[in-house]
Formats: structure tokens, sequence, C-alpha cells
């Protein structure tokens, strides 16, 4: 069974397309955070950021540059949140890679990432620890 941004991207569901070419389309997510929310996909199937061909990713980039400013212009925002979920532990509720282009006002009331520090010594072990794992 075809997901659901396959099925966008061959038009047999439908949305509100901004953008298309050869490898990608953007589209209007249907429950914006703000007006202008824009959803950016590879018209390949790939589930998720870590499964996608590295040319394709940087694809997705350059499609997000493109629409970003177009979509600013529109919504009368300058700033936004790029955003991707990846695995259902991050949010991500639809298995088709996807890049979310959110725009932003200052005081709009959305929070979405805050943090806490460190504790001694735990950066230091974290940062060794990922160097090691890097392939
Ligand atoms: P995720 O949570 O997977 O990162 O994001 C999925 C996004 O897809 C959500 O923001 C959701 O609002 C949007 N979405 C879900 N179903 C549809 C749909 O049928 N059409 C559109 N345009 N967006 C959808
Ligand atoms: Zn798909």
């Amino acid at each position: 069974m075809e997901c659901l941004f396959c099925k966008i991207v061959s038009g047999a569901v439908p949305s509100a397309k901004v953008f298309e070419d050869d490898r990608a389309v953007a589209f209007l997510d249907i429950n914006p955070i703000n007006p202008g929310h824009t959803l950016v996909v590879p018209k390949e199937h790939y589930p998720d950021l870590l499964s996608t061909p590295p040319d394709l990713a940087a694809h997705l980039m350059t499609v997000v540059q493109r629409v970003a400013s177009a979509v600013l212009n529109a919504a009368g925002a300058k700033d936004f949140n790029l955003g991707l979920n990846h695995g259902a532990g991050a949010g991500q509720s639809v298995g088709h890679v996807h890049l979310h282009i959110m725009p932003r006002r200052p005081g709009d009331g959305h929070q979405l990432f805050s943090g806490k520090p460190y504790e001694a010594g735990e950066m230091e072990e974290m940062a060794n620890s990922i160097r090691a794992k890097l392939k």
C-alpha cells in the first residue's frame, strides 16, 4: 500500500503544491504551526533522512532554500524553523522523508527546543563517543 506522501506526489491525494521539479515536491502542511508551513519531499520514497541517498538529501536542501524564500515573502514573515522528525520517538508520523519549513514570528508562542546543561565531564564523553562511531 502506497504511503500518503507518495499519493500526494502522484496527485492521487490532493494537496496545495507550491513547487515541483524532477526529484522533489513542496506542498502546504494540512495542519500548519503558522500559515505557510510547507513540506519538502522527494518524489522517490525513502522512509527517513538516513535512508535517503546523500545527493538527493542535498537536493532537498537546495529546494528548501528556494521555497523558503517564497514562503517567507508570501507569509509576511522573515524567520523560519527548518524541521525534520526522524522516527516515531522524534515525532515522525509519515514514513516518507520530509522537511518542514515553518514560518516564525517573535512571540508566536511556539517552543520547539529546550535543553539542559550536561553534568561535569559528560559532554566530552559524548563527543568522544560520537567521534569514535563516525564512519
Ligand atoms: P511528521 O510528524 O511526520 O514530521 O510530519 C507530518 C506532517 O504531515 C504533519 O505536520 C501533518 O500535519 C502533515 N500531514 C498529515 N497528513 C497530511 C495530508 O493529508 N496532507 C498534507 N498536506 N499534510 C499532511
Ligand atoms: Zn512515500
